[in-house]
């Protein structure tokens, strides 16, 4: 599990994320299957936010290690446009 304190710590996976372009597929809010397109790896990411910190987790070795890998990177994106989204509904 990854604490995600600020952006800077994702700038590195976030980079790598905009070259590899992992595909992100929603299963539910939260919870997110991010595939590499051109190796068909597959990983599942899991978003969380507890007592006003947001926390992700990857099943990569990266992630399991608890480093900021490109696939969190990919989900977290997705996640907080869901989450604007949601908030647009509710207002
Ligand atoms: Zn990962």
């Amino acid at each position: 599990m990854i604490q995600l304190t600020s952006a800077d710590k994702l700038t590195n996976a976030i980079n790598k994320a905009r070259t590899v372009k992992p595909l992100v597929r929603v299963n539910a809010f939260g919870s997110y299957t991010v595939t590499n397109k051109a190796t068909g790896a597959t990983y599942a990411v899991e978003c969380v936010k507890r007592d006003g910190s947001r926390f992700a987790s990857c099943t990569c070795k990266a992630g399991e290690r608890g480093q900021a890998c490109y696939h969190i990177a990919a989900a977290v994106s997705a996640h907080i446009q869901l989450a604007s989204e949601r908030q647009a509904q509710t207002h």
